[in-house]
């Protein structure tokens, strides 16, 4: 293990030093991946040497997603306390279903969801556990939404036309879920949004009302707290209200900026949280963990039992409930999401996460405020976004996306909203500073400028 050890301080020293002189890889194209790297597996195993060699040219070939050039996704940089866990985590092995096995990790966990749970306001009939990514954290949600609204439902299948809500702009793992569920795809209904990008209401009304009418069985509302592309936050307190009203379950997915509950300043973004039935958040998107780490925490911990326990003997042999873990997740074995987050939480306190959230915001509005002076751009996102939506010098915004990544000169991606596409740029890398935000807007000019042939033509 220990030789190991050593080759993976040295694997990772490399990195490091590669991330810092070359932030983007020259990236493999697909088709001669298998050519390119000794991926492929043989009878015999590989020596010492050519391993090593192997591994370390993997290791500097996959994509840098820590670095100052990539704002490709809802993630990026890389948080060394949050590392550290992980990698503590990997050394520990537990699984998170028993007491038994995980021991004080269990009490890791429960801290976490407990001062969650405290922030958006649930009270001490609430709970919560760790889901393997946003989207197995929607699915949690709408399954004890499920539950909640018919208890027969898990023991006689579906058999009534339920109906889930959801904004345009929302994630796709809500249509997803509505499949794996046996509630079906097409009883997912959708709400329109207003010209920043949050469900409307009043559609919603008419939307539940209308299918009231028809006999259909409305269960469901998911809200986003940072919608994919716009980075939009729907208005809580109006669905609430109708969730109210018809008995619906109200859920927030805040995959993408549901941290901001540990910002005083952005925290009005989720007004109403508390009165909603379950909220999700993506530790491993603006808190900068290691992925996966997404929480979702519901106001009645009886529907989350109800949901999710399931007797084992051969299992649960000692401890309570409480602190046998398995009995309120997905999954059976377990990994240990949790310590990440604790290491970072524990070194920098509730107050450094507050900084990391106010950071991404400032830096967006560094980006924004450069947009707005340069007449070259053109800028679609709204405040309070860490997504900074533009087009440059009405260049279409894929092709000098695929440009700027197979010229390795910036990973940054684009999105739709309106039927108007353009590049996205996220600022969630809490690593970076202006001068990281500002030099990006200058590889893009620098880019075009020399490029301007590759630009215009069709094929690049
Ligand atoms: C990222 C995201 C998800 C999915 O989370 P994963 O951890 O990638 O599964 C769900 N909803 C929203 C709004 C997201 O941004």
């Amino acid at each position: 293990m220990n030789k190991d050890l050593a080759l993976f301080q040295k694997l990772s020293e490399k990195l490091l030093k590669a991330e810092q002189e070359e932030p983007l890889v020259k990236p493999i194209p697909a088709e001669s991946l298998f050519e390119t790297l000794a991926i492929s597996l043989e009878d015999a195993p590989a020596e010492d040497e050519k391993f090593e060699e192997i591994l370390e040219k993997l290791v500097l070939s996959t994509p840098r997603t820590a670095t100052r050039l990539f704002f490709n996704q809802l993630f990026g940089g890389r948080n060394s306390k949050a590392t550290l866990g992980d990698l503590l985590a990997v050394m520990l092995n537990n699984s998170m279903y028993t007491y038994k096995v995980a021991g004080p990790q269990v009490g890791i966990e429960k801290e976490i969801i407990r001062k969650s749970c405290n922030l958006i306001g649930y009270d001490k009939h609430s709970d919560g556990t760790f889901a393997p990514g946003g989207s197995m954290s929607n699915f949690m949600a709408m399954l004890m939404a499920r539950d909640a609204f018919n208890e027969r439902i898990k023991h006689e299948g579906v058999s009534q036309k339920l109906i889930v809500y959801t904004s345009e702009e929302s994630h796709y793992s809500i249509p997803k879920n509505a499949a794996f569920m046996g509630i079906g795809r097409d009883q997912v209904h959708y709400i329109k949004t207003n010209s920043i990008g949050q469900m409307n209401p009043t559609h919603l009304a008419a939307r539940i009302k209308e299918d009231l009418e028809n006999g259909l069985h409305p269960f469901f509302v998911n809200a986003t707290a940072g919608t994919t592309v716009l980075g939009a936050f729907d208005a809580i307190e109006p669905l609430s209200k109708l969730c109210k009203k018809h008995g619906l379950w109200l859920h927030v997915d805040g995959a993408y900026c549901g941290s901001v509950i540990f910002s005083k300043k952005y925290k009005h973004l989720l007004k109403g949280i508390e009165l909603t039935d379950s909220f999700s958040y993506n530790a491993h998107k603006m808190m900068g963990t290691p992925l996966t780490c997404s929480i979702i925490l519901s106001k009645h911990k009886k529907h989350l039992n109800n949901s999710f326990s399931n007797d084992a003997a051969y299992l649960y042999q000692t401890d309570g409930d409480d602190y046998n873990l398995g009995k309120t997740s997905i999954q059976c074995g377990r990994r240990n999401d949790a310590l990440k987050f604790w290491t970072l939480w524990k070194s920098v306190g509730t107050s450094g996460l507050e900084k990391i959230v106010n950071h991404q915001f400032h830096l967006a509005q560094v980006a924004r405020d450069y947009i707005k002076n340069n007449k070259d751009y053109e800028l679609y996102s709204f405040d309070n976004s860490i997504s900074i939506c533009f087009n440059y010098k009405g260049i279409p915004a894929e092709k000098l996306c695929t440009a700027l990544y197979e010229y390795s000169e910036a990973m940054v991606g684009y999105g739709t909203f309106n039927g108007t596409q353009f590049i996205r740029l996220v600022t969630i890398n809490s690593n970076n500073s202006n001068q990281e935000i500002l030099n990006f807007f200058n590889v893009i000019e620098n880019f075009v400028e020399e490029n301007h042939s590759i630009l215009l033509t069709e094929v690049i």
